[in-house]
């Protein structure tokens, strides 16, 4: 063995202090340290000839690296949809590195089960029924890409061909159809070779960004006529104002028309935690595929989603791997045949952990806080004459603007100039050039939200 190798097996109890001691110190200055600030990457370091050692490199993460990254696991960091870990979260990302296990298959079976046992959970905790079956996946983008994938073998077995051996060339036109698809969307039909020209935009609802049911009907109307069995796109959460579509009558749709319903229900699933949201919700045991993230609201680090589907069948004739030295398919087919991976870390120990450790209390606490918190801070806006709210706050996310002149630019700078104390994110809603500040992260308090006010106030009076 390499002698520095050997030596940080031999220190591996003393190092590990060290990384707890770093770690603790991160994490203390999380709700200080700067939100974001502008970086560039330090001076290039030569690949080392000659290791270091783990200790040596712990320093020089911490002075090189660790001054730039962002307060994304804190409580201010609102761009986006972004979780942070909670405790139990983050123990269970620990662990899960400690253990290393490869999760694929049942010749090696724990991790595999631990992973059937939180699905079950995750499952109860959205509502759904045990006829819709999960796997974890890396993320939204992914679980909407399996969910598609699945899709497009239903399709193909609508018309009498089966993509998974003859292409999705064989498939020829397909329509998809959806009031106001994520961007993941358009990246996973892409890639399924379906292109994003598949996607075809039906009206929303008036200043909604929820389909209108009728416009959606007359789509589907119009593709039966021309013989195409379809998809349709729900969305459980819009990324800019948390609209919900009607999921119970796309059901009543899919089921009238027979095309096949996907929920991109990213974060809006956790609506089923909020008494005011839960309502939202109904229809989502229905579709066909559903899209959920787990490093958004259930805030387990980076990265972990889950992709729920009633047709597990046409799910391994897609991924399935069939080799000699893997496992018989059978009746509960191995994660390695249902996702785009084979080897893959346990992903699922970190949602095991939180669930264990907070159960739905705590993340029904952390679900209408984050509510609450969007709220107050939509309330601030509205009460700030050089701000408007473009949006009623449908959830947890707040969409507003300047009141005038909002420019990207202008927006750009006002973000900049306020990235200390927060971050928020740049988007266009109804042709408004505007920001977003998503509430999902459990740290955050409604005495960030006044600082967050506080920060904004104090910025665009002081350009007014
Ligand atoms: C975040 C998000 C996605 C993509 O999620 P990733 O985890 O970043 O891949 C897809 N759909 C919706 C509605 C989202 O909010």
């Amino acid at each position: 063995m390499d002698a520095t190798l050997a030596a940080d097996l031999e220190g591996l109890p003393g190092l590990l202090e060290r990384v707890r001691a770093q770690a603790v110190d991160f994490l203390d200055g999380l709700p200080e340290r700067p939100v974001v600030v502008p970086s560039q990457p330090p001076g290039a370091v030569p690949l080392p000839e000659r290791g270091m050692g783990l200790g040596r490199a712990l320093e020089v993460y911490a002075e090189r690296w660790e001054p730039l990254f962002s307060a994304s696991a804190g409580p201010r960091y609102l761009g986006f949809v972004t979780g942070g870990a909670t405790p139990a979260a983050l123990a269970g990302d620990w662990l899960t590195s400690v253990a290393d296990q490869n999760s694929t298959s049942a010749l090696d079976a724990a991790g595999h089960h631990l992973e059937q046992a939180t699905l079950e959970w995750l499952r109860e905790l959205f509502g759904l029924s045990p006829a819709q079956q999960g796997t974890f996946v890396t993320g939204a983008t992914m679980s909407n890409t399996v969910g598609l994938a699945i899709a497009r073998e239903w399709l193909g077995a609508s018309r009498g061909v089966s993509v998974a051996e003859s292409g999705a060339g064989a498939l020829g036109r397909v329509r998809v159809l959806s009031g106001s698809a994520h961007s993941s969307v358009a990246k996973a039909l892409s890639m399924l070779g379906l292109g994003r020209s598949a996607l075809v935009p039906v009206a929303t609802l008036p200043d909604r960004e929820a389909v209108d049911p009728a416009a959606l009907e007359a789509a589907l109307l119009e593709a039966r006529e021309a013989g195409e069995a379809c998809v349709v796109v729900a969305n459980a959460g819009t990324v800019n104002t948390v609209d919900f579509d009607d999921l119970s009558a796309l059901a009543a749709l899919r089921d009238r028309y027979g095309c096949w319903l996907h929920v991109d229900a990213a974060f809006g699933a956790f609506g089923a935690l909020s008494p005011d949201h839960e309502h939202l919700l109904r229809g989502l045991d229905a579709a066909d595929s559903i899209c959920v993230d787990l490093h958004k609201w259930l805030n387990v680090p980076y990265d972990a989603a889950v992709q729920f589907t009633r047709h597990r069948e046409l799910q391994v004739r897609v991924f399935r791997n069939a080799a000699a030295y893997l496992g018989p398919l059978g009746e509960s087919p191995d994660p390695v045949h249902l996702t785009p991976e084979n080897s893959r870390r346990l992903r699922a120990l970190p949602a095991w952990f939180t669930l264990l450790a907070y159960g739905r209390e705590g993340y029904r606490e952390i679900v209408t806080r984050c509510a609450a918190n969007a709220r107050a801070l939509g309330d601030a806006v509205e009460s700030t004459p050089e701000l408007r709210l473009l949006a009623p706050v449908r959830f947890n996310v707040v969409c507003f603007t300047l009141a005038t002149d909002p420019t990207p630019e202008a927006l750009a700078r006002l973000a900049a100039d306020v990235g200390r104390e927060v971050f928020v994110t740049p988007t266009v809603y109804a042709g408004v050039p505007a920001l977003r500040a998503a509430f999902s992260n459990w740290r955050t308090t409604s005495r960030d939200v006044e600082r967050v006010a506080r920060a904004l106030r104090e910025r665009v009076a002081h350009d007014g």
